[in-house]
C-alpha cells in the first residue's frame, strides 16, 4: 500500500515553489501532509478503519482552489477499507480509481495482499476488468507519445486539462510561441520581445545544464506561461508566486516576469520540474536542495554559496539534523526559510557529490529507508561524514551571512 508509486503524471500536481520567495503555500497543504502522515501511522499500528478515513480526507482538501486529487489516498483508502473489513467504503474508492482516474497498474492490485479480503466479493471482477482495459488503453496512448530512439528531437506530449485550463481561461486566452525546446504562452500585448528572448535563453541553458548535470536525456518539451502581472497569474492559476513555481507532471512552468528586481528562478523550478518528471515525486528536502543546488543561488555574492553558508550555519550551530531536515521541511522552512533550503541543498551538493547521479536517484526514489544497501553507510555515519566535510571550508563573512538569512540574496 505505502508502495504504491504509479507515475500518474496528469495527476500528480506538485506545485514547487521558489526559495526566498515568501512560501506561498495554503494552509491547507499543511493539513495534507498532516493527514498522510497520521493515516500511514494508524495504517501501520493497524487501525485501519481510522487510517482509511484519513486517507478519504486527503481528497475532500482543497488546495489552492482545486480539490487534491491524489491517486495514492484513494488507493490507500481501499486498502485500508478492505482490511478494515469494510468492502462497501473499499469498493467505493475502487469504484473511482478506475472510473474516474482510469487507474490502470493492474500487475499491483493483483498482487496487493491488502486486497486478499474482497477479492471474493463479486464487485472484485468488475474493477479488475475495467482496471484491464485501462491499463490497454494507456498502453496505446503512450506508444503515441512516446518516440522510439531515433527520434533526437524534441517532443511536445498533450496539453493537460490544468495547463488547458490556464492557457485558454475563458477571460483571457493566451498567445504562444515556439522556442527550440520550449513554448511560451504570453499577452502578446503586454509582454516585450526582449524578455521573451531573455527568457528563453535563459530557459535554453538552464535546460541543457539540468540535462547534463543529473544526466537525465530530457527530451519532452516544456511549456512555460508568463504573466506579467500578479492578479492575472492569480485569477488564472490560483497562485502567485513571486518568482514563479513548477507544475510538475504538466510539462508546465508558470514565470511572473512583471519586472521585479529580483532573477528569476529559472534554473530552480526547471530543475523541480526535470527532475521529478524524470525520477518521480520525493521529500520537500531533496526537491528544493536540488534546485538550491544547481541554480547555485547566491553565487552573485559568494564564490561557494552552498558550501560557505552552511558550513557558516553549522558553525553558529543552526543545522538541524538530518531526520529533523528530512521530515519537518515544511516547519523548518516556515521558521527559517533560508536557512532550511540552504541545509538541503548542502545536503544534496554533498550526496551528490560524493556518491554520484545513479545513487541520487535512487535516494530520490526510494528514500532513505535502505540506506546501508546504497552506500554501505547508515543515516547517522551519513551525518557525520556530511559535517566533517564541511568543516575545513571557510566560513562566510558573518554580517553577509546574516544578511542573507534574512533576505535571500537576489536584492543583494
Ligand atoms: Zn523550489
Amino acid at each position: 500500500m505505502k508502495h504504491v508509486r504509479f507515475f500518474y503524471i496528469s495527476i500528480m500536481v506538485l506545485l514547487a515553489h521558489t526559495a526566498f520567495a515568501q512560501q506561498n503555500l495554503d494552509a491547507n497543504y499543511y493539513k495534507k501532509v498532516a493527514y498522510q502522515k497520521q493515516a500511514d501511522s494508524l495504517y501501520k499500528a493497524g487501525a485501519f478503519a481510522k487510517a482509511a478515513s484519513f486517507y478519504t480526507k486527503i481528497n475532500q482538501l482543497i488546495i489552492d482552489g482545486q480539490t487534491v486529487k491524489s491517486v495514492n489516498a484513494h488507493y490507500n483508502a481501499a486498502c485500508a477499507w478492505s482490511l478494515a473489513g469494510n468492502a462497501d467504503s473499499a469498493f467505493r474508492q475502487l469504484d473511482i480509481l478506475v472510473h474516474q482516474y482510469q487507474f490502470y497498474a493492474i500487475k499491483h492490485i493483483n498482487t496487493d495482499r491488502d486486497f486478499d479480503n474482497i477479492r471474493d466479493d463479486r464487485r472484485w471482477q468488475t474493477i479488475i476488468d475495467k482496471v484491464r482495459a485501462n491499463a490497454s488503453l494507456n498502453q496505446i496512448r503512450m506508444r503515441r507519445h512516446t518516440p522510439d530512439s531515433t527520434y533526437n528531437m524534441t517532443i511536445f506530449h498533450p496539453l493537460t486539462d490544468k495547463v488547458k485550463d490556464i492557457i485558454a481561461n475563458d477571460s483571457l486566452p493566451l498567445a504562444s510561441v515556439n522556442l527550440e525546446k520550449f513554448r511560451l504562452f504570453f499577452r502578446v500585448d503586454s509582454i516585450d520581445v526582449k524578455t521573451v528572448n531573455n527568457v528563453s535563453e535563459e530557459l535554453s541553458l538552464a535546460f541543457n545544464r539540468i540535462n547534463e548535470v543529473f544526466e537525465l536525456g530530457y527530451k519532452r518539451g516544456v511549456n512555460v506561461v508568463l504573466f506579467h502581472s500578479l492578479r492575472e497569474m492569480k485569477a488564472a492559476t490560483g497562485h502567485s508566486a513571486y518568482g514563479g513555481f513548477a507544475l510538475a507532471g504538466h510539462d508546465c512552468l508558470v514565470l511572473y516576469v512583471g519586472g521585479q528586481k529580483t532573477a528569476l528562478p529559472i534554473a530552480h523550478e526547471l530543475t523541480h520540474l526535470m527532475l521529478l518528471q524524470s525520477w518521480g515525486s520525493t521529500s520537500r528536502m531533496l526537491n528544493e536542495g536540488a534546485a538550491v543546488y544547481l541554480q547555485n543561488e547566491c553565487s552573485n555574492v559568494l564564490a561557494n554559496p552552498i558550501n560557505t553558508i552552511a558550513a557558516s550555519m553549522l558553525e553558529r550551530g543552526e543545522f538541524v539534523s538530518l531526520e529533523s531536515l528530512l521530515t519537518r521541511f515544511d516547519q523548518h522552512a516556515r521558521d527559517a526559510e533560508v536557512r532550511t533550503y540552504f541545509q538541503s541543498a548542502s545536503f544534496f551538493k554533498y550526496f551528490f557529490e560524493r556518491f554520484g547521479p545513479n545513487a541520487m536517484r535512487a535516494l530520490w526514489k526510494e528514500g532513505f529507508s535502505d540506506l546501508e544497501g546504497l552506500i554501505g553507510m547508515d543515516a547517522s555515519t551519513l551525518e557525520k561524514d556530511w559535517r566533517a566535510y564541511l568543516e575545513p571550508i571557510p566560513n562566510g563573512d558573518d554580517a553577509l551571512i546574516q544578511k542573507i538569512f534574512q533576505c535571500g540574496c537576489q536584492t543583494l
